[in-house]
């Protein structure tokens, strides 16, 4: 057909399954196994449809003072958008608008490379060490900007502050993008470094630590000029990307600090017990600073165990590409749910040694 010579072709990022099976335990996506903040119920309820009837506030204003206050800067300096998808498929578009490369790790969260290709960025990938970890001098060549997620996904690595600012460092003229879907679980956050460097755009979301994937709130932190250019392609794009439902629960959810605090808490205390138990089960990863832990076993295939979990109901993600071919990520639940994981794999490998 001639018409689909003018077509853009993509191959889409494929997301983790959303099955919707009432005994299912679904580690797959990395959401938060508790609750929103409970202050986001009242608030549903306070929601009046006749509202509806209004755009929302194009600016997103509460919610990013909300989070300018949170987070100790200015209002100026946020931007906010449906997850942090939106906002970095906004920052591929407005930042990595170069004729050089962009750079990120071979092994990195997979809408990177999506994203470039949707766009036409050229762009190059740096091979991760053999234990997974970046390389920051691999960032050192001539590019046309910078991402990596810390901690890295699917890994589940966190790199210190002092290789974030050696990466930074090296990329004084073109965009870094760090990218903290899953900073809340241990790791510490870049924006110190934002006083330093204004070519650096820290990015976060709601959907893990804060347990709202389903509202679709991400945000992103830098100078003020790297915000002005952002919102400008994002008003070029869509006036009203935040609903105005999302804006009154968004608020709710950071409102809460000791509940965010008691959440992510817990995460981090299964995560450590679920590690020593993985351990003694015959599996091996890198140390995971994420809420979910990139596993391999020493014995029996990623791809055979996957199989398993799913008949079993329990789903965990796996990618058959290179690398990681052999590795499942498994997304930190409740105790209950990584118990009765921890229970079938424990009988699974006894069973085939
Ligand atoms: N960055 C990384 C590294 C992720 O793993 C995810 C979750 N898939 C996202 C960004 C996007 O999350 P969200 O759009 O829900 O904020």
């Amino acid at each position: 057909m001639k018409w689909e010579e003018n077509v853009r072709r993509v191959i889409p990022y494929v997301p983790g399954e959303q099955p919707n099976q009432p005994d299912m335990i679904k580690l797959n996506t990395n959401e938060c196994p508790y609750p929103p903040a409970p202050g986001v119920q009242a608030a549903i309820e306070a929601l009046r449809p006749q509202d509806l009837r209004l755009y929302p506030d194009p600016g997103a204003e509460t919610l990013t003072r909300e989070l300018a206050d949170y987070y100790g800067v200015k209002k100026e300096q946020v931007f906010v958008g449906v997850g942090s998808d939106d906002v970095l498929a906004m920052a591929f578009l407005t930042f990595f608008n170069g004729d050089r490369p962009i750079l990120f790790p071979d092994v990195t969260y997979s809408f990177y490379d999506v994203w470039a290709q949707l766009y036409r960025i050229p762009y190059e990938t740096c091979p991760l060490d053999e234990t997974f970890h970046i390389r920051p001098e691999d960032y050192r060549r001539p590019n046309g900007g910078v991402i990596f997620p810390n901690p890295n996904a699917p890994t589940g690595i966190y790199e210190p502050l002092k290789v974030v600012e050696e990466i930074l460092q090296a990329n004084r003229d073109v965009v870094v993008i760090v990218d903290e879907a899953y900073i809340d679980f241990g790791g510490k956050c870049a924006l110190p470094l934002i006083q330093k460097y204004d070519n650096l755009l820290v990015v976060q979301t709601f959907s893990k630590s804060r347990a709202m994937a389903g509202l679709r709130v991400g945000f992103a932190m830098g100078s003020e000029k790297l915000i002005r250019y952002l919102s400008d392609v994002k008003f070029s794009f869509n006036s009203y990307t935040i609903n105005r439902p999302t804006l009154a629960l968004g608020v709710e959810a950071l409102r809460d600090e000791a509940y965010f605090r008691e959440i992510t808490g817990r995460i981090v205390a299964t995560r450590e017990r679920v590690k020593r138990a993985l351990r003694e089960l015959g599996f091996v990863f890198p140390d995971s600073m994420a809420n979910f832990i990139f596993a391999s076993h020493e014995r029996i295939p990623a791809q055979q165990i996957f199989q398993a979990l799913k008949e079993r109901n329990i789903y965990v993600r796996h990618w058959d590409r290179p690398r990681i071919r052999n590795f499942l990520r498994i997304t930190i639940g409740t105790d209950e749910e990584m118990d009765i994981l921890l229970a079938f794999l424990g009988e699974y490998i006894r069973e085939r040694t």
